[in-house]
């Protein structure tokens, strides 16, 4: 069966190489985490499907580097326009394949989509052009040049969002692409095959492989004939994609995990930290950013967490294409499993949970239930690892370097929240903070002009307006003499 329907929408399980829909041998099975509902069997590739990809990818490449600029954006347009035509099949799509909540698909995050590809088009056109430096008369003149095919490996959190903050970029700067969708979530990157089809975009220049990481990502990641490999996911598969990039010395990109923390200065506005805490559950936890620490100044913890749990405590749990549903399930059974074994583990060294610590028995399925974890030693394995569920720990402190000194004590650094009354204490704590984004009295907001990416493990390279053409291109600098013309 090449085709399945899932929510009324028609998708097509095979990859999408070279403008046409190739099938593979063996399959896997594509499971819904609301109901565990068997939504298609998707093809399953490997070395082969890689190579076909990225031999695809290579062939458009010239076509689609010497297309001018302005078509290009036109193209990239066009695509946004399908996605928004598309938008509420999108939306049910990706929410019954990832069980994030469908009114956040609707209103967030298919906008996003159609964004992402608005944004870089205009960014081309707009935007990058070339730099002019004058050295003795002689003009050097900085151009971004495509870098040819890239490989872009996205996880199942957000699926089309992440794969789109990669996909536009890459090819508004003249690259093509072969992307590689989460095997827990292959459904919404065909979809957008069929888009990129309809908007136009020539064959090869838009690709996707569906499979497993450690099959056909391995096989793509060390291909050879890659220029770029772009990659969202866990610290674990990012020492997997740097060793195989290594080998060709491919440039990579990663955007990784975190274990970022909020923290509530006795100056907060506490309706407001308590807002943003709670927050820190949304799409079940499994969020990158989420700061899933909360540090506390213990002049206001008892408020704070009085406030924070009459507050969490209204979440609403259930099925995600309710419309008055706050937490959807988690994913898969694995990872549920994974979620669990990190609470059972800390309540077990100790911990106390003053919420949740279990998944909720009534719903069953995959719903866990929101976890505020406290008594936790700064160096227990729930403070320290990133747990990618419900799961919030609360720790205090008393004064601001001590604060300062508990956020920074991970090895993560992606993001960091600070909540407080003061403007002079959010500069003087924000400068301390080893984040790639640091959010005052606010969580979640970016512009896309911004750079996005991680300290430490948290990743390597930024992407984001300027950034994603620095990544995405070969930045050539032509040096021109004033003699020697005729
Ligand atoms: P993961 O690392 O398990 O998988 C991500 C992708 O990598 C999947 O498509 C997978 O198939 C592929 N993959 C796995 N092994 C591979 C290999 N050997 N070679 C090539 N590809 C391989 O991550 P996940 O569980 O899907 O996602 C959760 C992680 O992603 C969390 O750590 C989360 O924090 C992180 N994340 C980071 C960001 C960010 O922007 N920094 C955003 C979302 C998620």
């Amino acid at each position: 069966m090449t085709e399945v329907t899932v929510a009324g929408v028609t998708v097509d399980t095979r990859h999408w190489i070279g403008g046409e829909r190739v099938g593979s041998a063996d399959t896997f099975t594509d499971v819904s985490p609301i109901d565990g509902a068997v939504l298609g069997e998707i093809a399953r590739g490997g070395r082969a499907e890689a190579d076909a990809a990225v031999t695809a990818a290579r062939a458009a490449f010239p076509g689609w580097a010497a297309t001018p600029p302005a078509e290009r954006a036109r193209l990239l347009h066009a695509v946004a326009d399908g996605v928004e035509a598309r938008l509420a099949e999108l939306a049910i799509v990706e929410t019954t394949d990832n069980g994030a909540l469908l009114r956040s698909h609707l209103r967030g995050v298919m906008p996003r989509v159609a964004h992402n590809f608005r944004f870089f088009a205009d960014w081309l056109t707009d935007s990058l052009g070339h730099d002019d430096f004058d050295t003795r008369g002689h003009e050097n003149r900085v151009s971004w040049d495509p870098a040819g095919p890239c490989v872009l490996i996205t996880p199942w959190n957000a699926p089309l969002m992440l794969a789109t903050w990669k996909v536009a970029p890459a090819l508004a700067a003249g690259n093509t692409v072969v992307l590689k969708a989460a095997e827990w979530t292959p459904l919404t990157a065909s979809l957008l095959a069929d888009i990129t089809a309809e908007a136009g975009l020539p064959a090869g220049v838009f690709n996707v492989v569906q499979g497993y990481g450690e099959e056909v990502g391995a096989a793509l990641t060390a291909h050879p004939d890659v220029r770029r490999i772009s990659f969202t996911g866990s610290v674990p598969t990012a020492r997997h994609i740097g060793a195989a990039a290594a080998a060709n010395l491919t440039p990579v990109s990663l955007e990784l995990g975190g274990k970022s923390p909020l923290l509530v200065f006795a100056d907060a506005d506490l309706d407001l930290a308590v807002d943003l805490a709670v927050e820190q559950y949304d799409n079940a936890g499994q969020v990158c950013l989420a700061a899933t620490r909360l540090l506390v100044d213990a002049a206001v913890v008892d408020e704070f967490t009085t406030r924070f749990l009459a507050k969490a405590r209204t979440l609403v749990q259930g099925d995600p294409r309710d419309p008055a549903t706050d937490m959807g399930p988690n994913i898969h059974p694995e990872h549920l499993a994974r979620v669990d074994g990190f609470v059972r583990r800390a309540l077990d060294a100790g911990a106390k949970a003053l919420l949740g610590g279990g998944p909720h028995t009534d719903l069953g399925g995959l719903y866990y239930r929101p976890t505020l974890l406290t008594d936790v030693a700064q160096d227990a394995e729930i403070v320290r690892e990133e747990v990618f569920g419900p799961v919030l720990t609360l720790q205090t402190f008393t004064t601001e370097d001590e604060a300062i000194t508990l956020a920074n004590d991970t090895r993560f650094g992606l993001a960091a929240t600070l909540v407080t009354g003061s403007r002079e204490r959010a500069r003087r704590v924000g400068a301390r903070l080893v984040a790639g984004t640091v959010w005052v009295n606010c969580f979640f907001v970016r512009d896309l002009r911004a750079p996005f990416g991680g300290a430490r493990q948290s990743g390597v390279g930024r992407e984001g307006g300027t950034w994603s053409f620095d990544f995405y291109c070969d930045v050539k600098n032509t040096v021109t003499s004033p003699n020697g013309w005729h």
